[in-house]
């Protein structure tokens, strides 16, 4: 089989998509929601490493109907991640609770939580921007996957100026013949990429690097 068939780097569809846009995420310690679910990379990095760290598990959770909406946006992934183990179903919340070892009260009451959110279409607890198409998490049964990062993007790397020439790290000036665009300079997205702007990045500072090599080969 292929690794797509295998569903290789599959799951994180339905954390950032099933369990968040349609879903929410849980720290199995707590039985609460630890971030907002749509925060950026950095700041959901950072919580779930927190909960890791203090020994809890995080899990991305949504419904039957969350399941139906992820199906919609990504055909064919469910039946991948569940071939494969990625995620799992479970027929009750209980069921949930019991298999992740999370108080079913406490889980429970987060769902009440959320669901008052949805329907008010205001997450208080986290600011979390609510997608038009969420609807209150009540449709059994719950789907789940277990979360940790993983290495997507280096922000570090070689330091350009604005017209892409390699930066000497001993006197910050122009190495003469020596550029660089892309994922190996560094700097460029600040602490936090947004997402699908390292294409952009690529693209853009491409071209002006072209464009700078044959201005300096004119010199
Ligand atoms: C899973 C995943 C999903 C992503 N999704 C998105 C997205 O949706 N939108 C988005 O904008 N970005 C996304 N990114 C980030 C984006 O894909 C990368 O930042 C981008 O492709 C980097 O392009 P690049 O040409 O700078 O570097 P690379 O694509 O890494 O190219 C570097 C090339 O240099 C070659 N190389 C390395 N060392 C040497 C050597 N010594 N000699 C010769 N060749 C060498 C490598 O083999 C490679 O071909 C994603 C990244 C990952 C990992």
């Amino acid at each position: 089989t292929s690794p797509d068939e295998e569903g290789m780097g599959m799951g994180s569809h339905f954390a950032s998509v099933g369990g968040s846009l349609y879903g929410l995420w849980i720290n199995t310690k707590t039985g609460k929601r630890f971030t907002d679910e749509f925060g950026d990379r950095k700041t959901t990095t950072d919580a779930i490493f927190k909960v890791l760290d203090a020994g809890g598990k995080t899990i991305s959770v949504t419904d039957s109907v969350g399941v139906a909406s992820f199906s919609k946006v990504r055909p064919g992934a469910m039946d991948i991640l569940r071939k494969n183990g990625a995620v799992k179903e479970y027929a009750t919340l209980d069921d949930l609770a019991k298999a992740y070892g999370i108080s079913p009260d406490a889980l429970k009451q987060t769902f009440a939580e959320f669901n008052k959110a949805i329907e008010s279409g205001k997450d208080t607890e986290f600011g979390r921007k609510l997608d038009k198409d969420i609807k209150p998490l009540m449709h059994a049964p719950y789907y789940v996957s277990e979360m940790s990062p993983k290495i997507h993007h280096t922000m570090g790397g070689i330091a350009t100026d604005t017209s892409t020439r390699v930066l000497s790290v001993v006197d910050d000036k122009p190495i003469p013949g020596l550029y660089a665009a892309g994922e190996c300079t560094g700097g460029i997205h600040g602490a936090v990429r947004i997402g699908a702007n390292a294409v952009m990045d690529c693209l853009v500072n491409g071209k002006l690097a072209g464009e700078t090599v044959m201005k300096d080969a004119k010199k």
